[in-house]
């Protein structure tokens, strides 16, 4: 009796080990190798988009309504059907022999998809050989890098107030404020161009974010005028185009490099015009001003302060950099009732909501269209 117990262990031990064997996938870009987890349902073997997604780089979403099953690889949609074998791709309806399963709320693919299918619609990146899948990961096009810029620093104390508030320590305390609900609510990593009292000129601010491959680049500043009257909001992306109303805060604003960097330095970003800026930043026009659109309606609504609106203005800061680029004027040193506003703490908590909203917004629809 004990030893017919044993034979039986032994064959139930071994028939699941069969039945869990999962599949071998091999991750080409990063030369990684994994046991993708596999389950019998009907004695077919089925795979877990769960687990499938972190290996490719996918993703997908459901609608229940709809009984449908969304599946976004390399920017290419798979839409299938709950309990139907079929599924349609680029227009055409494709068969898998067993139907989409549901195990709880998790969707289960039958696994002939990824070792038949996948190598059939994507020959470049999915291959099956021998017992393992060799895949090459999608990149995730998401944001999920930020540099923020708090403008001035140092030497340079960028506007300064009746009252004697310096514009460049509003900016560092909005940034860092702003960095804190990025990374703690968007689980977005945060770089920052300073994150103390330093100087840095405007050249090592575009190149820090080229380098750290930012997604975006955010430059907080605070504006001033002559008129004590002039008050409110502006949000600026980049333009060669000139446009006299902005020219005030550009030249304001590019001023540091003449005064802090030196004529040589300033000659040096008026070459730079013509040969990196348009380049740059022209592909990225687009989604500049909506990022500015979204950043500046949010700090409309959430502080009530005048609405300046977006511009676009030739900022040396903007220039040479990489990807969507914003430069946000949160209001006006030279009013003192902005001025006392602007010193407030829970003032500063509340634009830096503001701006973390409109980035939080953009980033949804940036997002979905980028991994569409
Ligand atoms: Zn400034």
């Amino acid at each position: 009796m004990p030893k017919f117990r044993l034979i039986l262990l032994t064959l139930v031990i071994s028939l699941s080990s069969v039945l869990n064997a999962g599949l071998n996938v091999h991750v080409k870009n990063d030369k990684s190798q994994h046991i993708l987890s596999t389950s019998m349902v009907n004695g077919v073997e089925y795979a877990d988009f769960k687990n499938i997604n972190p290996l490719f780089g996918s993703v997908t979403k459901e609608d229940r309504a709809d009984h449908r099953y969304y599946f976004h690889l390399y920017g290419e949609q798979f839409v299938f059907f709950l309990d139907s074998a079929y599924y349609t791709y680029k227009t055409e309806t494709f068969c898998m022999q067993y139907p989409l399963a549901q195990s709880g709320s998790e969707y289960l693919i039958p696994l002939v998809f990824l070792t038949e299918h996948l190598p059939l619609h994507f020959p470049q990146s999915v291959q099956y050989r021998g017992t393992t899948l060799q895949i090459t990961k999608a990149k995730d096009k998401s944001v999920l890098r930020i540099v923020l810029d708090p403008g001035h620093g140092g030497k340079d104390p960028g506007a300064v107030g009746k009252k004697g508030t310096r514009e460049k320590d509003l900016n560092l305390n909005v940034c860092l404020k702003l960095k804190q609900l990025l990374e703690k609510e968007l689980g977005i990593t945060v770089l920052m161009t300073r994150s103390d009292d330093r100087f840095v000129s405007l050249g090592e601010r575009t190149r820090f974010a080229n380098e750290k491959k930012a997604d975006l680049f955010v430059s907080v500043h605070t504006n001033a005028s002559y008129s004590r009257s002039t008050k409110g909001l502006e949000t600026y992306y980049l333009s060669t185009a000139k446009n006299t109303d902005s020219r005030a805060v550009e030249a304001l604003e590019n001023g540091v490099v003449e005064l802090y960097e030196g004529a040589e330095e300033k000659q040096k970003y008026d070459d730079l015009d013509f040969i990196l800026s348009d380049l740059s930043q022209a592909e990225h026009l687009e989604n500049s001003n909506s990022l500015a659109i979204w950043v500046h309606k949010n700090m409309v609504a959430g502080t009530k302060s005048q609405d300046r609106g977006v511009k676009q203005a030739n900022f040396w800061v903007l220039r040479g950099a990489f990807m969507p680029s914003i430069l946000i004027e949160m209001g006006f040193i030279s009013n003192l009732e902005e001025e006392a506003m602007l010193n407030n703490p829970s003032y500063q908590e509340r634009i830096a909501r503001a701006i973390f909203e409109g980035i939080k917004h953009f980033k949804y629809r940036f997002d979905r269209i980028r991994n569409a």
